[in-house]
């Protein structure tokens, strides 16, 4: 393309700030409609600079566009496409905050050099449950007791959650084991009682987008797992967790989990590429979620040395004591036992890439 423009003589492209907005022009949009966008844009604060071709006009913005509708240029004439160099996750990306966060709960750090194992059952079904489950795990080197007590379920007749009940039990069975606890929140209500006895409140991957319960949770200054949604782009988990951290609650623990493909041999399809994907793009810890993801327990353990080898900063698992008789994913829950083997062969892992166990 022949630059033309007198505003690029002392701006030359490689000293646009590449982290901005570039407008292409339709061939031969008259110059007029640039113009007219120049203008909307200058309104807008931000700063256009035309780059005059022979067929056609690009316009480049300086400035943070994020404060600028988009989707309004789009619709101006002449306009052929717009490209956001910034990412719209603001406070979520790498760009604008380099360092991992490293989130310390009660002195247990996620996202530093040592990986953190979040167990327990699908469901907190009983104390004797519960409680066996804590120590098990426990003994393993888990340091984070799950357990849902809400159960986002697909059978609207299925086992739903002992509801504070549940909660309570889950509390108790960390405790005495000197764990912290993770457990869902399904809406505004269960979030109320959630909040009383989590130390980290989950958001499944059903809710991921439920935005007003990520602005609540947010609200709640709790850390939050926040697990992708079965079919949501990497960009749109990060939005969410965008959602959660402009509430001013900067403790967001994204959860891969598998998303939903055309493969019906397992639960879901384990996108083990998102975990580099999402340290590269976010400084925000990422935990693995083999268990949903693989929906069979054979499968649990090679996942988890995959996400750990990917760069996970650890993992959560389901276990069960007697997984035949669970009132929920009983078919993915691993015995105390597996977990404990799994447990020893992840160290291995760990050493390899560089991290502790
Ligand atoms: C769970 O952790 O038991 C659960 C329901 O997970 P997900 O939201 O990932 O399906
Ligand atoms: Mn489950």
């Amino acid at each position: 393309m022949k630059l033309n423009n007198s505003s690029l003589k002392n701006k030359t492209l490689n000293n646009i700030n590449p982290n901005n907005m570039i407008i292409v022009m339709k061939r031969h949009a008259p110059r007029a409609q640039a113009e007219h966008v120049m203008e909307k844009i200058t309104q807008s604060g931000l700063q256009p600079i035309p780059l005059h071709g022979t067929e056609r006009t690009v316009i480049a913005v300086i400035g943070d566009e994020r404060s600028f509708n988009i989707q309004k240029v789009r619709a101006m004439p002449g306009v052929s496409d717009v490209m956001a160099v910034l990412k719209p996750y603001k406070l979520a990306a790498r760009e604008t905050k380099h360092d991992d966060t490293i989130i310390n709960i009660k002195g247990i750090k996620i996202g530093g050099k040592e990986l953190i194992v979040m167990a327990g059952p699908c469901s907190v079904e009983s104390e004797k449950q519960i409680n066996e489950t804590a120590k098990a795990v426990k003994k393993a080197g888990a340091k984070i007791l799950r357990g849902g007590a809400y159960k986002p379920r697909t059978d609207p007749y299925s086992f739903e959650g002992l509801g504070v009940e549940g909660l309570k039990m889950l509390k108790d069975a960390a405790d005495e084991n000197k764990m912290i606890v993770v457990t869902e929140a399904m809406d505004f209500a269960s979030l109320d009682n959630v909040v009383k006895y989590a130390d980290i409140v989950q958001i499944g991957a059903r809710n991921m987008q439920n935005f007003n319960l990520l602005r609540e949770v947010g609200k709640s200054k709790l850390p939050v797992l926040l697990k992708r949604g079965m079919s949501a782009t990497i960009r749109e988990w990060l939005l969410a967790a965008e959602y959660i951290l402009s509430t001013g609650n900067p403790n967001v623990i994204l959860c891969e989990r598998g998303i939903r493909t055309f493969e019906d041999e397992v639960r879901n399809t384990f996108a083990v590429n998102s975990i580099p994907v999402v340290k590269h793009l976010s400084h925000l810890p990422v935990i693995a979620d083999p268990s949903h993801a693989a929906g069979k327990r054979m499968y649990v353990s090679p996942l988890a040395k995959a996400g750990i080898a990917a760069g996970a900063d650890g993992i959560i698992v389901e276990v069960h004591p007697n997984p035949e008789e669970a009132l929920s994913d009983g078919d993915q829950s691993l015995l105390p036992e597996d977990f404990a083997k799994m447990m020893k062969e992840l160290k291995l892992i760990a050493q390899a890439v560089g991290r502790t166990l």
